[in-house]
C-alpha cells in the first residue's frame, strides 16, 4: 500500500504545512472553522446545568422608564429582592448610575455585606462619563462585561478573558465571579456553544413577579441584564439562528467554566495529525485506498475534536481538515500519474521493461545498443502469450552483460554493452546476428530472425536522445544493408532528408529541377540510333545530382509518381522533337510504374502530351517493369490495350529479374522486351546467362517482339548479342545517359559521320 517517498513529497508537505499554519494564524480559516464548529455543536448539543438563571429586566426597565446605566435605587431593589428569594450569587451585567447620596450609600452597604455574592459590571471610561458610578470607590470585586465590543466579523465572540485590566484595575469576568473558576489577566477560555440555549432558565423581572421568582432563584446564580437590548449589543451564537443578549453569553460562559476547567490546544496538534494523515494519503498507490484514508482522516480529526470538546478541550480543526482536503487531490493526481508511468514501464507483450522505463533511467555511461528484429510484430501475432514471454526471455539472453533489456515498439530491444564489447563490436554483433538468424524453436515453432543493430556512444546525452540516436543508427544500417551502424551526427541530416524529401520533390517537379536524360538505343543490324530511353535526373540545389533509385520510390510512396512521370515525359518529348523531325522512325522510351497503369486517366494524359508536342504515338515507347500487381488488376490490362490501340508501343523492362511467367508474356500486348543488365553483363563468362539470353531472344522473336539488351559496356558483349540475334542495344559502350543538349549533339555527330561514310 505504501511506497517509497521521494524528496518532493516531503518538500511539498513541509510547504503545505507552513502555509496552513500561517493562514490559520491570520484567521484565514475562520469561516470554515465556523462551519465545522456549528456542525460539531449540533452533534454535541447538550442541556445547561440549570445552575444559572437569567433575569431579564427589559419589562422592569420599561415600566420604570430607564435603560442603562441602571439607577442605583433600582439596582439595590433588584439585588435585595433576589437575595431575599434565596439566590446564591447575583451578577448585574449593566453599570449603575449615581443616585441620591442615600441611595448610593445604601447600595454600597449592601455590596460590602455581600462581597462574594453581588457583582456589578465595571463601566468603561465613556460609560463613567455618562454618569456611571466609579465602582472601584465602593466595591472590591467589580466584573468585566463588555463582550459585544470584542465581536468578530460574524457577530459573536468565541472566547472570553478570565480577567481583564479595566481603567488600570484588574477586573475578573462575570463568569469567574459566578463560578469561582479563575484565570490570569487576558487569559481566554473558549465558550462551549454546544450548550443548548433553549435549556437556559430565563425569568422576567418586575415587581409583580417577585413571588414567582422565589421559586426560580433559590440556590441559583443569577445573571441580571437586558436580554432583548438593542442590536448593537446582541451577539450571535455558533450553530444557532438569531442574536442573544449579553446575559445569555455570560450564562453560556459560566456554564462552560462550570463543566471543567477549559483548555485550548490551538492548531498545532490537529495540524500535526493532519500532516501525518496527509503523508499516508500521499504514500498510498490506489485511488480507492486514498479515498478511504482521506475520509478516515477527516472523520478522525473531526471525531477527535468532538471527543476533546466534550472534555472541555477546544481545538482549531479547520486548518487540519483543509490541509487534508487540499492534499487529497494532489495524492489522486500523483497516484494516477504513477499508475500511467508504471503501466507504460512494462511492455504489455513481453513483460520486459519498456522503452519508456529506459527513458526515465538516469544516464548510464556505456554504449547503448538497439537490436531491431524484422517482422517482429507479425511473429508476436502468431505466438501465444506464454510463447511471447519465452521469446522475450530468449532475446533477453542476447544481452551478455548484466544490463537490463528494454522492449520498444516494432521489435526494438535495447541494452547496454561493456566497453570491451564495443571495441570488438563487429565480432560481437556478428555472433548476435548468427544466433538470431540460425534460430531456435519455441514449442514447435521454429524462429529465425533477421536483425539489424544500432549503437549510440554519446554518454553525455539525455537518455531519450540516446535512444533516438540508436534507432537512427539502426535505420541507417538497414539502408546501407549493413549489420550495424554507430550513430553519427550526419545520420540526423540523412533522417531529416528522408522526412523532407517528398516536400522537396514537389518543389523540384514544379521548378523543373527534374529533367530527362537520354540514353541512345542502337540497332545491331544497321548500327543506327533508333531511339533513346528517358531517365529522370534530379539536380538538387544543395545535394546536387540525385539518382532516380533514390527518389522514384519516394514519389511512388508519396503519390507523386504521375507528376514525376509527366515532367520527365515533357522534358523528353521537348528534347527529341528535332530528332523525330530528322528521323520519323525515331522512338523515345519513357519509364512508367505499374501503378500508373491502374490509373484510368493515363491514356488521356499521354495523348494530350503527345498532341502538345506534335509527336505521333508511334514515336513513343512506354517501358513497364513486370509486376505481379497486374495479375489481379483488370484495369492495367485495359490501359495497356488502349495505349496499344492509340499506337503507343509497350516494352517489358528489366526482363528476367521479376517473377515473369509465360502467361504474363502472352497477356501483355508488348512489342519490345528489354533484357536486364544483370544477365547481359555476364554472357561472355557465364554459360547459364548466355543460354538464358539466347533462349529469351528466341522466345521473344516467336512472340513477334523486338529484343533490347541493356547495360552493354564492351564490344565483345555487343558482338555476341549481334550473333545471338538481339535487335538493339543500350549501354555505356554506346553512351551514358546524356542531357538533352548533349544528346542532340550526339545524334548530329552520328548523322554527320554517317554522311561522311556515305560520301
Ligand atoms: P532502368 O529503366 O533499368 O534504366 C536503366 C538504368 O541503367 C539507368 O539507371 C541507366 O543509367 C543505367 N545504365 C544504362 N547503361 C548502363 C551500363 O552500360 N552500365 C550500367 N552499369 N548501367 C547502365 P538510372 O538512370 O540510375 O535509372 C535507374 C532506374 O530508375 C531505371 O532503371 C528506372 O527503373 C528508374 N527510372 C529512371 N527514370 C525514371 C522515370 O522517369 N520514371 C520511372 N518510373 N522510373 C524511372
Ligand atoms: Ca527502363
Ligand atoms: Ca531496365
Amino acid at each position: 500500500m505504501f511506497r517509497d517517498f521521494n524528496f518532493t513529497s516531503y518538500k511539498f508537505l513541509a510547504v503545505t504545512a507552513a502555509f496552513f499554519a500561517l493562514a490559520g494564524m491570520v484567521n484565514f480559516f475562520e469561516p470554515i472553522s465556523l462551519v465545522v464548529k456549528s456542525l460539531s455543536n449540533k452533534i454535541r448539543l447538550h442541556d445547561a446545568s440549570g445552575e444559572f438563571v437569567i433575569v431579564n429586566i427589559d419589562d422592569y426597565a420599561a415600566q420604570n422608564g430607564f435603560s442603562t446605566p441602571l439607577p442605583a435605587k433600582y439596582a439595590d431593589h433588584l439585588f435585595r429582592s433576589l437575595l431575599d428569594a434565596g439566590a446564591e450569587k447575583v451578577v448585574l451585567s449593566e453599570p449603575v448610575s449615581i443616585g441620591s447620596p442615600e441611595e448610593t450609600d445604601r447600595l454600597k452597604e449592601l455590596l460590602a455585606e455581600n462581597e462574594t455574592k453581588l457583582f456589578i459590571a465595571q463601566p468603561q471610561q465613556h460609560e463613567q462619563n455618562a454618569g456611571s458610578i466609579m465602582w472601584e470607590e465602593y466595591i472590591s470585586s467589580p466584573i468585566a462585561v463588555h463582550a459585544y465590543r470584542d465581536r468578530m466579523f460574524w457577530g459573536g465572540i468565541k472566547t472570553i478573558p478570565y480577567a481583564q485590566t479595566v481603567n488600570g484595575r484588574s477586573v475578573i469576568s462575570a463568569q469567574s465571579a459566578l463560578t469561582e473558576v479563575y484565570g490570569t489577566i487576558n487569559q481566554n477560555f473558549h465558550i462551549d456553544y454546544a450548550i443548548d440555549v433553549n435549556s437556559l432558565t430565563y425569568a422576567s423581572f418586575n415587581d409583580a413577579t417577585i413571588p414567582n421568582m422565589i421559586e426560580l432563584a433559590r440556590g441559583k446564580k443569577i445573571i441580571i441584564g437586558y436580554e432583548a437590548s438593542h442590536k448593537a449589543r446582541a451577539l450571535r451564537i455558533i450553530g444557532r439562528e438569531g442574536r442573544f443578549g449579553i446575559p445569555t453569553i455570560i450564562a453560556l460562559g459560566a456554564e462552560t467554566l462550570g463543566q471543567a476547567k477549559p483548555k485550548h490546544l490551538g492548531a498545532a496538534w490537529t495540524l500535526t495529525l493532519a500532516l501525518l494523515f496527509a503523508w499516508c494519503i500521499l504514500g498510498i498507490r490506489h485511488l480507492k485506498w486514498q479515498i478511504f484514508a482521506s475520509s478516515a482522516a477527516v472523520l478522525s480529526v473531526f471525531g477527535l475534536t468532538i471527543l476533546l470538546n466534550n472534555a472541555n478541550v477546544s481545538l482549531n480543526t479547520a486548518e487540519a481538515l483543509c490541509l487534508i482536503l487540499f492534499v487529497t487531490p494532489f495524492a489522486f493526481f500523483k497516484s494516477s500519474r504513477a499508475k500511467v508511468i508504471r503501466e507504460s514501464a512494462t511492455h504489455p507483450d513481453s513483460g520486459l521493461p519498456s522503452v519508456n522505463a529506459l527513458r526515465l533511467e538516469s544516464n548510464i555511461e556505456k554504449p547503448l545498443i538497439v537490436c531491431r528484429m524484422e517482422k517482429f510484430d507479425e511473429l508476436m501475432g502468431l505466438l501465444s502469450p506464454e510463447q511471447r514471454i519465452t521469446l522475450a526471455e530468449r532475446i533477453s539472453s542476447l544481452a551478455t552483460t548484466d544490463s537490463d533489456i528494454w522492449h520498444g515498439d516494432d521489435g526494438h530491444f535495447y541494452w547496454f554493452i561493456d566497453q570491451d564489447q564495443a571495441e570488438n563490436l563487429d565480432g560481437h554483433i556478428q555472433s548476435l546476428s548468427v544466433i538470431m538468424r540460425n534460430g531456435f524453436s519455441i514449442g514447435h515453432f521454429p524462429i529465425s530472425m533477421q536483425t539489424v543493430f544500432g549503437l549510440d556512444l554519446r554518454y553525455e546525452q539525455k537518455m531519450s536522445d540516446r535512444i533516438m540516436g540508436a534507432n537512427l543508427a539502426a535505420k541507417q544500417a538497414t539502408l546501407k544493408g549493413a549489420a550495424w551502424h554507430t550513430y553519427e551526427a550526419a545520420d540526423q541530416s540523412e533522417a531529416a532528408w528522408e522526412i523532407t524529401q517528398l516536400r522537396e520533390l514537389d518543389v523540384a517537379i514544379k521548378t523543373d529541377q527534374i529533367v530527362a536524360y537520354l540514353q541512345p538505343k542502337v540497332s545491331l543490324q544497321t548500327g543506327a540510333t533508333t531511339g533513346a530511353e528517358a531517365l529522370a535526373r534530379w539536380t538538387h540545389p544543395i545535394r546536387g545530382a540525385i539518382r532516380p533509385d533514390e527518389f522514384v520510390a519516394t514519389a511512388e510512396a508519396g503519390g507523386r509518381i504521375k507528376e514525376l512521370t509527366i515532367s520527365v515525359m515533357r522534358s523528353a518529348l521537348a528534347t527529341v522533337q528535332p530528332a523525330i523531325t530528322a528521323d520519323p522512325d525515331f522512338k523515345i522510351a519513357v519509364n512508367i510504374t505499374p501503378s500508373l497503369l491502374a490509373d484510368r486517366t493515363l491514356c488521356h494524359t499521354v495523348s494530350s502530351l503527345l498532341a502538345q508536342y506534335k509527336i505521333s504515338p508511334a514515336n513513343l515507347i512506354l517501358e513497364v517493369i513486370e509486376s505481379t500487381a497486374f495479375s489481379d488488376n483488370e484495369t492495367c490490362f485495359e490501359t495497356m490495350h488502349e495505349l496499344v490501340s492509340m499506337g503507343v508501343t509497350l516494352s517489358i523492362d528489366d526482363y528476367g529479374t521479376g517473377n515473369s511467367t509465360l502467361d504474363y508474356l502472352r497477356k501483355i500486348p508488348a512489342r519490345e522486351l528489354k533484357i536486364d543488365r544483370e544477365f547481359v553483363s555476364d554472357i561472355l563468362t557465364s554459360e547459364e546467362d548466355s543460354a538464358l539470353v539466347q533462349s529469351t531472344i528466341r522466345l521473344a522473336h516467336k512472340l513477334k517482339m523486338k529484343v533490347v539488351a541493356e547495360g552493354v559496356e564492351d564490344s565483345p558483349t555487343l558482338e555476341k548479342l549481334r550473333i545471338m540475334g538481339c535487335d538493339q542495344v543500350q549501354g555505356y559502350l554506346i553512351s551514358h545517359p546524356l542531357s538533352g543538349e548533349n544528346f542532340l549533339q550526339f545524334i548530329s555527330n552520328i548523322i554527320g559521320n554517317n554522311k561522311k561514310v556515305q560520301n
